[in-house]
């Protein structure tokens, strides 16, 4: 059979890759169909056609899924924010337990029967619905001149209308109308990206779920903004404004704040708590934005590090130390490495309001603060956590802390396949996979977080 760009086929979709798109095969050529899901029968138009797969276009949906749901958003597919709205909760959990199960066959070279027999039933949520506490609009013109904020559609910077994102805190829709008003009556105008003129960029709102307490953050392309005073009284109307303030962006780039914070009303930072720690969080700090499932994603790796209060834990990738203050409580003494500065002042300054005394923290890349702590002072661990970017542990990370033969390591992931590779190398350093669960932090995204535990042979 031939495949041509604009051919038109009837394929049942057999599975969803990484990015959520539908996979179908015909006669062993393989299409990856955007917005299909599996279980759909559908007719696609071949866009681009290679030797043995193609991208299709996706025309009908002729059969539907059982697994498909009416999407709650109606932008979920110009905005891409959202990749598997379509499908069901239950099948999104099913979908996301099998890419991480799928990875550590594929990629991580570990038996089938290993991981069906240790992989622990993914962590769902039980409204997975405005979990986001942290949200940035982009604030724009209308056809009619007038300021509008909603999403950038995929891959542009056109803004699509809309206040009202249905992972993002119901508050969100307040404060924006509160703020467009505002600046339709002050005559206050977008920046425009273009001319690099104009005055508000970005929306920051940021909520403690444990608290209550929200903060509002306008990036601004000017030293101020005209009325300022009128802003504040607008928002402050608002339940659990705690926060108003406004960041100078002038620079044409996609970073969204500005270095310096400027306070229009209230206090600094806002207040939220993860369990039992408390955190101070400012419109610049780093927070993880799902805490309900960071929570319970914390409280897994605190289980499978079983401490017992005798151990000494290095906590790499720790950003501002969540899960080092999460585990100093439980330990004798805890070291985080995180190579963001701000990010370690903030971890400091979070141990100290929990008067937690025994975490240390260093700045630097946890490849080369751990080889040099290694070489230098001879450093020990009981057990080690890591929490890496996507992109996984260096080479040079891992090799350290094969070197360091901790008794257990506990390897939080954002990204399975890396996830997966790196277990590979830990495997062949002599650490038995143990335990295995997914947490799904980032509901109707393909995004799925995993907790590991590794114990030495
Ligand atoms: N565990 C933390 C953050 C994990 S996100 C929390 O829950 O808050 C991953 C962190 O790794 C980020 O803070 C990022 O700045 C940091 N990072 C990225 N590359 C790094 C490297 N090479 N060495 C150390 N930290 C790094």
């Amino acid at each position: 059979m031939n495949f041509n760009k604009d051919d038109v086929f009837t394929v049942t979709i057999e599975d969803m890759g990484a990015d959520g798109e539908g996979i179908g095969k015909i006669d062993g050529y393989t299409l990856f169909i955007k917005d299909a899901i599996i279980g759909d029968k559908v007719e696609v138009k071949i866009m681009k056609a290679k030797k043995n797969f193609g991208y299709g276009r996706l025309l009908k949906i002729l059969e539907p899924s059982k697994d498909r749901t009416e999407p709650k958003c109606i932008y979920h597919k110009q905005c891409g924010g959202c990749q598997i709205q379509a499908l069901n909760y239950e099948a999104q959990l099913v979908y996301k337990q099998n890419k991480v199960r799928n990875n550590l066959i594929r990629i991580g070279g570990y038996q089938e029967a290993l991981i069906d027999s240790i992989m622990e039933p993914i962590v769902g949520m039980e409204n997975p619905y405005h979990y986001r506490n942290k949200a940035q609009f982009p604030i724009g013109t209308d056809f009619y001149g007038n300021p509008v904020t909603g999403f950038y559609a995929g891959r542009t910077h056109s803004i699509i209308e809309n206040t009202d994102c249905i992972l993002g805190i119901e508050e969100n829709e307040v404060i924006l109308k509160e703020v467009l008003a505002f600046m339709k009556e002050e005559k206050i105008p977008a920046y425009d990206e273009t001319t690099g003129k104009g005055v508000v960029r970005h929306v920051l709102i940021r909520k403690g779920f444990a608290t209550g307490e929200i903060m509002v953050c306008l990036v601004i392309n000017t030293k101020k903004i005209n009325f300022e005073e009128k802003l504040v009284n607008r928002l402050i109307t608002i339940p659990g404004i705690k926060s108003i303030s406004v960041s100078v962006n002038k620079e044409n780039t996609n970073v969204i704040m500005g270095t310096e914070i400027r306070q229009l009303w209230g206090s600094e930072t806002i207040t939220d708590y993860i369990k039992d720690v408390q955190f101070k969080i400012s419109p610049l700090s780093f927070y993880q934005v799902n805490p309900v499932q960071t929570e319970k994603l914390y409280g897994l790796a605190l289980e499978y590090a079983a401490l017992t209060g005798n151990e000494t834990v290095w906590d790499l990738y720790c950003g501002i130390g969540t899960i080092s203050l999460f585990l100093a409580k439980a330990a004798k003494q805890v070291y985080g490495v995180e190579i963001i500065p701000k990010a370690i002042e903030d971890a400091r300054e979070n141990a100290r309001i929990n008067n937690i005394e025994n975490a240390k923290f260093f700045v630097g890349k946890a490849e080369e603060v751990l080889p040099e702590k290694y070489k230098t002072d001879g450093i020990y661990a009981d057990v080690i956590v890591v929490d890496p970017p996507r992109k996984g542990c260096d080479e040079k990370c891992l090799e350290t802390m094969l070197l360091m033969k901790p008794e257990k390591i506990v390897y939080v992931s954002c990204d399975s396949a890396t996830l997966a590779r790196d277990l590979k190398i830990l495997a062949e350093g002599g650490y038995e996979l143990k335990r295995v669960r997914a947490v799904d932090q980032f509901c109707h995204t393909v995004h799925i977080e995993t907790v590991v535990l590794l114990q030495k042979q």
